[in-house]
């Protein structure tokens, strides 16, 4: 039988990084699991991160990840690439299986497992992410100043991407399939009283062309007629929205109608007593790296807590 350990922490992102250099810190001598394939997160698949604060140079997306992961290990965060691939969460001692099948113990747990950004499905889109290509345009925005922009997707996201790019662009395009819009009417009318942004409904990205190795233009396809027409874009904004990845906790945890887990905010505590959870894998407004590392905080300070009342 293994060890049972004061927390283990599931998730390599800023939240679960940050968890663990916190809980480190408070001599809990924390495991974290972060994935097989995907270490460090989301933040690894970007190249220039401007507005996390105390990086007036703006600093490299992974080399962030791995600051914020040496950190924690300097203190004694014990990290494991592997992922955890099913969970007992409901007694009191949890049990968490790694992919080798070794059933770990701990009472506490620390859920940071992110989320995805739902993608169109094109070739060039992955590559092209951080050259023209972007999922977040308060990430991304600033990078943008008097270009041509193409967002996709016809909810409350891509109306507020929309909206909030137009501060840069020249123009704005919104794609969307449909011939009208999902979005919230305030926020349609906020989109539709703006000189900048222009609609192409009906319609959707058949193709991401690249020039130089950067965004190079789109191709927009009729869904009726098939008919297609270019599209002289340098940025594409994808707001078709994100997947919390929970599958692992469906069934134990309380989840809210999109698969986030739920959590008694403001605190990080989530319906089962010792399991805590923090980052985009809660977040459905801010997803930031610095809002993930703040409840990521939080969470490691929930989790010390809980052990202090325990004894
Ligand atoms: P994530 O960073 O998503 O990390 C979760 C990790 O947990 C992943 O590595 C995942 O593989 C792992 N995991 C999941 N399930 C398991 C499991 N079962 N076992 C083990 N590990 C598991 N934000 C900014 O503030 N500024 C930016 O400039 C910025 N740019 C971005 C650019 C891109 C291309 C993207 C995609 C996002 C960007 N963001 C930016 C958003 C930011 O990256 C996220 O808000 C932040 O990373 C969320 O942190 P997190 O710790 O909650 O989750």
């Amino acid at each position: 039988m293994s060890e049972i350990r004061h927390v283990v922490i599931i998730g390599s992102g800023p939240a679960g990084y940050t968890a663990a250099l916190y809980t480190a810190r408070a001599q809990l001598q924390p495991l974290l699991f972060g994935s097989s394939i995907f270490v460090g997160g989301s933040l690894t698949t970007t190249t220039e991160v401007e507005n996390f604060p105390g990086f007036p140079q703006g600093v490299d997306g992974p080399v962030l990840m791995e600051n914020m992961r040496a950190q924690a290990e300097k203190f004694g965060a014990e990290m494991v690439d592997d992922d955890i691939v099913e969970v007992n969460l409901t007694g009191d001692i949890k049990l968490l299986t790694d992919s080798a099948g070794t059933v770990h113990r701990a009472k506490t747990v620390i859920i940071a497992t992110g989320s995805g950004y739902r993608k169109l499905g094109l070739p060039n889109e992955d590559a092209l992410s951080g050259r023209g290509v972007s999922w977040c345009a308060t990430c991304d925005g600033f990078f943008f100043r008097d270009r041509d922009i193409v967002v996709v997707g016809g909810g409350d996201t891509a109306m507020e991407e929309a909206t909030f790019l137009t501060r840069f662009a020249r123009s704005v395009t919104v794609v969307h399939r449909r011939s009208t819009l999902r979005a919230s009417k305030v926020m349609q009318n906020r989109a539709f009283a703006d000189d900048k942004i222009s609609f192409a409904f009906d319609s959707e990205i058949a193709q991401i062309k690249e020039t130089n190795g950067m965004l190079g233009g789109v191709v927009l396809r009729d869904v009726f007629t098939g008919a297609t027409r270019d599209l002289d874009v340098t940025g594409l904004f994808i707001a078709i929205g994100h997947d919390p990845r929970t599958e692992l906790f469906t069934g134990q945890l309380e989840l809210d109608s999109e698969g986030y887990i739920q959590v008694a905010s403001p605190t990080t505590r989530t319906s089962l007593p010792g399991v805590f959870a923090a980052g985009d894998v809660v977040d459905h407004t801010y997803r930031q790296a610095i809002t993930a590392a703040g409840t990521g905080a939080a969470a490691a300070l929930d989790a010390e807590r809980y052990l202090a009342a325990r004894g």
